[in-house]
């Protein structure tokens, strides 16, 4: 298992090959801002990368990566293991001058990867991609029942105190929170301090 994915396009830029990588990783380390971030992946993530000539400086990369991320249930906030499969299909351009590879994005709209060093290192571009890939929220069931509001008790794993005195519903009418507005109803404590509730 390699520390990231490299891939020689030297000779490419050369005379023209083709040129090929493939391997599996555990993690990406790449860079946002100024701050160095890691993406860890559950399980080893294999992947397989093309790079075609196209003339010039221009290049075109295919292949495939499939990591498998890990997210929080958005309902009870227990682990959830997200596999992807994510075709790789993205043009590239040759330009000595630039220091660390980055995505442009072309006037057609299409995404153009910039690079400068021959000996390309595609940890950024592959986090990236697995980051735009990977769905904003999940369930780790269709039915997972969620988070008491009162009290933070699983309901998955039966119900507790609070379901019978308080139903879900009237907390959220007492509230004035309109049904269905999830953020409020996924920060489990927030805005419950004032609720009147009834004594045991
Ligand atoms: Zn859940
Ligand atoms: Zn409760």
């Amino acid at each position: 298992m390699s520390d990231s994915p490299l891939i020689h396009l030297g000779s490419l830029l050369r005379s023209s090959e083709d040129a090929h990588a493939s391997g599996e990783l555990d993690h990406l380390n790449y860079e946002q801002g100024n701050q160095t971030l890691t993406l860890t992946f559950t399980e080893p993530a294999p992947y397989e990368i093309n790079v075609n000539p196209l003339g010039g400086n221009e290049l075109y990369l295919q292949g495939s990566f499939e990591p498998t991320v890990t997210m929080e249930c958005a309902r009870c906030l227990r682990d959830v293991e997200v596999p992807l499969e994510l075709k790789l299909g993205t043009l590239m351009r040759y330009e000595p001058s630039a220091d660390a590879p980055y995505l442009e994005e072309a006037e057609t709209g299409e995404e153009v990867l910039v690079f400068g060093d021959p000996n390309l290192d595609l940890s950024g571009y592959l986090a990236e991609t697995t980051l735009l890939a990977s769905p904003l929220s999940v369930l780790h069931a269709p039915d997972c029942k969620g988070l008491c509001q009162v009290c933070g008790h699983d309901l998955n794993d039966g119900p507790c105190e609070h379901m019978a005195a308080v139903p879900v519903e009237e907390i959220d009418d007492e509230l004035g929170i309109p049904l269905g507005a999830s953020h409020a109803r996924q920060t489990p404590f927030a805005g419950l301090r004032d609720l009147d509730l009834p004594e045991e």
